[in-house]
């Protein structure tokens, strides 16, 4: 066989743009040739564009007319796992190449000449006098701690011209440094001393670590409560892993505020891992790009992007909290962090661990299959045991209008603040009311551009659409019917419940914890911080403190409303509210002293608040498993939802029944399609959305027959076509 890496200058090559364009184009290679893999410039049209050079040219064209590659840019050749690993979770998720290509290609700055490479950090000097735009200079530098920045990114998080940064770098103030390119990533040492594990613990870790030796692609389940030292366990397959030379990488949801995880690593191995997620600097993340394509950073903990890094030798990825349903991106590119993980290890040979104390379905079906190993940790580490789990039945108890802590959960927070303990009331409803509704005409306020109800968030004083983010100021007449003061809430968010708290517990320091009460992912890490160490004595949360966080004082968990969940027709709603449920409840005594969970309920005999309770996972999964399957859904058949939008409903529901009308290539594979029906979010920012939803055998080729499907459709003026494999609702 040719040796196809290096082409010749003036040789013809197939080259994969970043733009809308489904297929490699032809060049000729440049000056110098290029490699297979080079990052490259090309001419499309009028324009320059970025590509990777995909292999070798079609010759479909007539070859005089070819256009050159303009330059090589200065990166390293993407290897062929990363192009085989695009290739393949296009092909699953069927979108199309470039748009993979470009989750791959997001180092920012890749094409920039060496010039720009100077960055800014805090320096030690005094500016010699002190303006308000230089404050603000000063401060984003301080909010990201060391990071560095460069002039044009610095300017715009300031929001200042880039001669107020030179006047500052004058004085000493801040700091002008050459290419980060160059700043290494302190060694991390897999032999420090970590902690002594317990025997559990030790098998579990001994089995990742001999899996690891094995050099191969594996995917390991870790099962254990909250609180049994899985981040411990699977830490030490991370240790193996830099023993054999390799890297690892560790995707964790809400990344931008595991402060703890951090510190961990750094007691640990010495030294802080890279960290890769939204809240880091373009600087930051392109030497982060570089050093992991150089195999020079050997650790990386991140948001699911991470997973399209270049890495140079990747050994090991761990999901924790492989459940977690922000894996899922349900924006541009649909596809599960997790799936693509396994898929991404199993080109690498590399393995996988999944952590979790309330694993998903899927994983659970793949354990039972055995195709992944399953390792178990049982006991909650020291002393903490699962805190005890009780229902308050809300058909006994009397709550006046408006009131959402029962007698019985009052008394219980109330002993706790006597003993000096944590209470975490939890309410999965950010803002002050869900429903604002009007007492004259009845009508409730909605987002204008979404099938959803206006939220009132009394801190922010607008009511805000969580579908799209549109907020309004608080109106006193109502937009209906124009009649005045008749606006009620309806319904209580966490800032709602904290005013009932303050009033039943006017002595207690309560801490409201919800996203949006927070400026920053660095504000809301210290306000987490701070209550770790008992700078709170009442807690009000929505799911965000469901994640990973430890409150040592915490003994007291009550959940304000089990049922919540429940409601609408998901499928998946059982298996989501047992996982949330067992995870808010892990929440509570992980230290020294036993934890309690309090559940208000209205159904205390509804099955999966029965199997919360009796902490009975194998029996609910099995319970489940059987529902799915005589369902035929995930994971036991396939799913794909087909989600056409455009401004006119009529006409995208038309589009809808012609699809459907025409389902040849569908039943060809024993596939149904059903539909069209409004989508989960019926019109966001307005758009009407339907969705066909299409359902198969487990084995069936299901991507092949909906490429088929949609190949002859035209999408005429402002309609859209999307196609979202393994749709998280059903
Ligand atoms: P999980 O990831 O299962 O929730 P963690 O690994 O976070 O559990 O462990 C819970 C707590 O117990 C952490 O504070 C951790 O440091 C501590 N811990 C777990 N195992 C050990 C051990 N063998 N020695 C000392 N501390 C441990
Ligand atoms: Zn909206």
């Amino acid at each position: 066989m040719a040796d196809i890496s290096f082409f010749d200058e003036g040789a013809l090559v197939a080259v994969m743009t970043t733009q809308p364009l489904d297929r490699a184009l032809d060049y000729k290679a440049p000056e110098g040739g290029c490699h297979l893999g080079a990052f490259v410039e090309v001419p499309l049209g009028p324009r320059r564009v970025l590509g990777v050079v995909w292999g070798p040219g079609q010759g479909d064209f007539d070859i005089s007319r070819v256009r050159s590659i303009i330059r090589v840019l200065d990166a390293a050749p993407m290897r062929d796992e990363l192009r085989e690993f695009l290739r393949r979770a296009a092909d699953y998720t069927l979108t199309p190449m470039p748009a993979m290509l470009r989750l791959a290609t997001r180092a920012p700055g890749l094409g920039d000449p060496p010039s720009m490479r100077r960055i800014y950090r805090l320096g030690s000097g005094v500016p010699d006098r002190m303006t308000d735009a230089r404050q603000r200079v000063l401060a984003v530098l301080d909010e990201y701690g060391g990071l560095a920045f460069t002039l044009k990114e610095l300017a715009d998080a300031a929001g200042v011209t880039s001669s107020v940064i030179k006047g500052l770098v004058k004085s000493g103030a801040v700091a002008e440094e050459d290419s980060p390119r160059d700043l290494p990533f302190p060694r991390l040492d897999p032999d420090r001393p970590g902690k002594a594990l317990t025997e559990d613990q030790e098998t579990a870790a001994a089995a990742l670590a001999q899996a690891v030796r094995g050099g191969r692609y594996g995917t390991t389940l870790l099962k254990g409560v909250t609180g049994s030292g899985k981040t411990e366990v699977y830490l030490e397959a991370v240790a193996e892993t830099f023993r054999r030379g390799r890297q690892a990488l560790v995707l964790l949801p809400e990344i931008a505020l595991t402060a703890e995880f951090l510190t961990r690593v750094q007691d640990r191995f010495g030294a802080r891992p890279a960290e890769w997620h939204s809240g880091v600097t373009m600087t930051e993340r392109r030497r982060i790009w570089r050093m992991v394509g150089q195999g020079e950073a050997q650790f990386v903990v991140g948001a699911r992007s991470a997973l399209f890094l270049p890495f140079r030798d990747l050994g090991l990825v761990v999901v924790d909290e492989e459940h977690d349903t922000s894996y899922k991106q349900e924006d541009g590119v649909l596809y599960n962090a997790r799936d693509m993980a396994v898929l991404r290890a199993s080109i690498l040979g590399a393995q996988v661990v999944l952590a979790s104390a309330t694993p998903s379905l899927e994983s659970w079906a793949n354990a039972e299959a055995g195709k992944y190993t399953r390792l178990d940790l049982t006991a909650r580490f020291g002393a903490a045991v699962m805190p005890a789990m009780r229902t308050i039945d809300m058909r006994e108890q009397k709550l006046a209008a408006s009131r959402w802590i029962s007698p019985r959960l009052k008394a219980a927070v109330e002993d706790r603040l006597a003993k000096g303990e944590q209470a975490l009331l939890f309410l999965n409803r950010r803002g002050y009311a869900p429903v604002t509704l009007c007492r004259a005409c009845g009508q409730q306020i909605g987002c204008s551009h979404c099938d959803a109800r206006m939220v009132e968030h009394r801190f922010l004083q607008r009511l805000v659409c969580h579908q799209c983010g549109e907020t309004q100021p608080i109106p006193s007449v109502c937009p209906s019917c124009g009649a005045e003061d008749k606006l009620a809430p309806v319904g209580p968010g966490v800032e709602r419940l904290s005013e009932e708290a303050a009033a039943l517990f006017p002595e207690a320091r309560i801490a409201v914890l919800s996203s949006d009460l927070f400026g920053s992912a660095r504000a809301l890490k210290a306000a987490i911080a701070e209550i770790g160490e008992g700078g709170a004595d009442i807690i009000i949360g929505t799911q965000l403190v469901a994640k990973g966080h430890n409150f040592p004082l915490l003994t007291l968990v009550g959940v304000i409303d089990a049922d919540l969940g429940l409601q609408g027709s998901d499928l998946r709603a059982a298996e989501r509210t047992f996982q949330l449920m067992r995870q808010v409840a892990g929440r509570a005594g992980r230290a020294e002293k036993p934890g309690e969970a309090l559940l208000q309920t209205y159904q205390p005999d509804h099955p999966v608040i029965r199997a919360i309770l009796s902490g009975d996972e194998q029996g609910f999964w099995q319970a489940e498993a059987r529902e799915r399957e005589a369902a035929g859904v995930p994971p036991f058949g396939r799913l794909a939802g087909i989600i056409l939008s455009g401004p006119d409903a009529a006409q995208v529901f038309d589009l809808g029944n012609a699809l459907a009308r025409n389902d040849a290539p569908l039943r060809q594979i024993g596939a149904q399609v059903f539909g069209p029906a409004p989508a989960p979010i019926a019109r966001i920012r307005g758009r009407h959305r339907v969705r066909l939803l299409v359902k198969a055998a487990k084995g069936a080729p299901i991507q092949q027959a909906i490429a088929r499907w949609i190949a002859p459709l035209k999408l005429k003026g402002d309609l859209r076509l999307g196609v979202d494999i393994d749709p998280q609702s059903f």
